[in-house]
């Protein structure tokens, strides 16, 4: 024989009844939002592959940037994520490089040339253009007064000692080798990577 219903139960019952009834009379089915499928959040994004700059292990990565390139969108990264089809991670990352988001949109990052001119204290936003002509000129004077054709037995070494070159852990294998040779074909000896760091 079943238990006499309390008086605090009893009204339990009843509030629970009214509110469900009271719900589904303004149009809201519950069953209907609990069956809805979420908007997949890579819906509507554009990807990019691209390789991450923080070590040596120069793992892939996917971004997934907001809209389709139309012009009438802002684009902006909102997810990065590894790629699976990239030979060195198969799609994993490590905890640095899973947040790699931060780092494209730290308000620290650099994002465009600045020069300090000699004695000066302050930095100086330049064009790529004028950055790039800058370190070619540089690289000129430097190279005309200090290239060695030969060592003090008269072999031809063709060095250039006095300038170095620092190459990005953040490309990939063929603008690496072209980066390399560019630098051994003006006679550079001292190369390095931040890759190897
Ligand atoms: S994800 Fe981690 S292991 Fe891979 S390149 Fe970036 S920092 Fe290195």
């Amino acid at each position: 024989m079943n238990a006499p219903m309390s008086r605090r139960s009893f009204f339990r019952i009843c509030a629970t009844g009214l509110g469900t009834s009271s719900v589904v009379g303004l149009g809201f089915s519950p069953q209907l939002a609990l069956a809805e499928v979420r908007t997949f959040k890579l819906a509507q994004t554009t990807e990019t592959r691209g390789t991450c700059p923080y070590c040596s292990v120069s793992c892939g990565v996917i971004m997934y940037t907001t809209g389709d390139k139309s012009k009438n969108i802002k684009s902006r990264i909102m997810h990065v994520e590894g790629d699976p089809d990239h030979p060195v991670n198969r799609g994993t990352l490590c905890p640095k490089g899973a947040a790699l988001l931060d780092m494209v949109h730290s308000p620290n990052r650099l994002q465009y040339p600045v020069v300090r001119e000699p004695g000066g204290n302050e930095w100086k936003r330049i064009t790529w253009d004028d950055a790039l002509t800058r370190v070619a000129t540089h690289m000129k004077i430097d190279r005309d007064a200090n290239f060695v054709e030969t060592n003090d037995k008269g072999v031809t070494v063709n060095r250039w000692n006095t300038t170095g070159f620092l190459i990005s852990s953040a490309i990939s294998n063929e603008p690496g080798y072209l980066a390399v040779k560019m630098a051994r074909a003006l006679g550079m000896v001292a190369l390095d990577t931040q890759a190897r760091v």
